[in-house]
């Protein structure tokens, strides 16, 4: 993979006709760091926000030792790239070939669950040739929270009602190695206080339950940065997170565990797109819904964008984006602001596409080719840069409580 000092100089270089994917792995390499040392437990990567083999060699080898996989493929890809990595099989919906594979093949010991059939599933599916039921695995039920601080809900298809959490606790106790409780309080969380809502629903669980807990686990969720989007400092996640988890009653001996996906990923790439038709307020731009923008198509996320030609030192006006594809819904309606005097032959980079971006591109209507390359500049936005304000001056939590 070619490197040059940032996107412009990608533009100078090859004036590509085709979206040129932009790597800085030296992000992915800061964020990875920063979890495993400040998060106050074990972080897993969540797999799903962006697979590509080169971004998980670059978090192993900044630490992160345990990955979230949802899917046989993850599964086997995670493997065959990082032979020594722990996978945890953390899709509460699993087929019982996929969970023998994981267990029997892939040394897969950890899985999620949020009915009494996944359970029985997972303890036949994992049973030796003779039938006797594996005594190591660590399993976790999915509780079902609230997503109402999060920018993307993912509270109404997985995890179990507090309700009827009990029996599910104590029955996978009884064949559990480890038992852990997860959930996901849904992506892009805004406030730490939507883990703090959360642990008091496992308090909860455990409590009613009263069974033994070896792992907690807060799932995904932690913010990246967006136009309009700013969340506090990950700091201020972690010390709630921290403090609501250490005063829950369960074993001294008890994990702490986190799946960041997006927040490991989003600084890791952004895609460089040409202006092929400028009508009014609309640029037509050679990649789109079915390529990286996905997100900024279907669920109208605003992502940052620069102009990369020097000579545009117009005012800016507001854009919307349609992409190359013959679809109508092929429109990122943004508003997305760039110099008011851009035109057709121009080139935009948009940023921190790394999360649910460029692991969304299809080839659909015979686009999504292009290439890939390196930069080494800062991406467009940072979470770990360290210029941001002091996170012991944020009152986010404090106010909240
Ligand atoms: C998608 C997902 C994640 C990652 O979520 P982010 O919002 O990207 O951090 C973590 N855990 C599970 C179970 C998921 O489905």
């Amino acid at each position: 993979m070619h490197s040059y000092p940032d996107a412009s100089a990608v533009v100078r270089a090859l004036a590509p006709d085709e979206p040129v994917i932009v790597n800085r792995p030296q992000a992915a390499a800061r964020a990875a760091r920063f979890f495993v040392e400040a998060f106050p437990g074990k972080s897993l990567y969540a797999v799903k926000a962006n697979p590509s083999p080169d971004l998980l060699k670059v978090l192993w080898d900044n630490g992160v030792t345990h990955y979230d996989v949802a899917s046989i493929a993850e599964v086997r890809l995670v493997r065959s790239v990082l032979p020594e990595a722990t996978l945890c099989f953390m899709h509460p919906v699993k087929t019982a070939s996929a969970i023998a594979e994981a267990y029997k093949v892939h040394g897969v010991r950890t899985f999620s669950l949020d009915t009494q059939e996944e359970l029985d599933k997972i303890v036949a599916a994992t049973a030796d040739d003779a039938g006797e039921a594996a005594t190591d695995l660590a399993l976790c039920v999915r509780l079902r929270v609230s997503s109402e601080y999060s920018e993307l809900s993912l509270a109404s298809k997985f995890g179990i009602d507090l309700a009827d959490a009990g029996p599910l606790l104590q029955a996978t106790r009884q064949v559990a190695d480890s038992l852990g409780i997860c959930f996901h309080v849904g992506s892009q969380a805004m406030t730490p206080f939507a883990y703090v809502q959360a642990l008091e629903r496992v308090r909860a669980a455990i409590v009613d339950a009263a069974v033994t807990i070896d792992i907690v686990d807060v799932g995904g969720g932690f913010p990246s940065i967006y136009p309009g989007m700013e969340p506090p400092p990950l700091e201020d996640y972690f010390g709630a997170i921290h403090r609501a988890a250490e005063s829950l009653p369960v074993s001294y001996s008890s994990e702490l565990w986190c799946e960041p996906g997006r927040a490991l990923c989003a600084e890791y790439n952004s895609v460089v797109v040409k202006v092929e038709k400028r009508r009014g307020d609309e640029l037509y731009i050679n990649d789109g819904a079915y390529g990286t923008l996905f997100d900024a198509a279907h669920i109208a996320w605003r992502f940052p964008v620069k102009c990369l030609n020097a000579d545009r030192a117009g005012g800016e006006a507001e854009f919307a984006f349609y992409g190359p594809t013959c679809d109508d819904g092929d429109f990122m309606k943004g508003p997305f602001l760039l110099p008011a005097d851009i035109a057709a032959g121009d080139y935009i980079e948009i940023g921190m596409l790394g999360a649910y971006g460029a692991a969304m591109k299809t080839r659909f209507n015979g686009f999504g080719e292009g290439e890939i390359v390196l930069a080494a500049d800062e991406p467009m936005a940072s979470q770990y840069r360290g210029d941001r304000r002091d996170p012991r001056m944020s009152d986010n939590v404090v106010s909240l409580r």
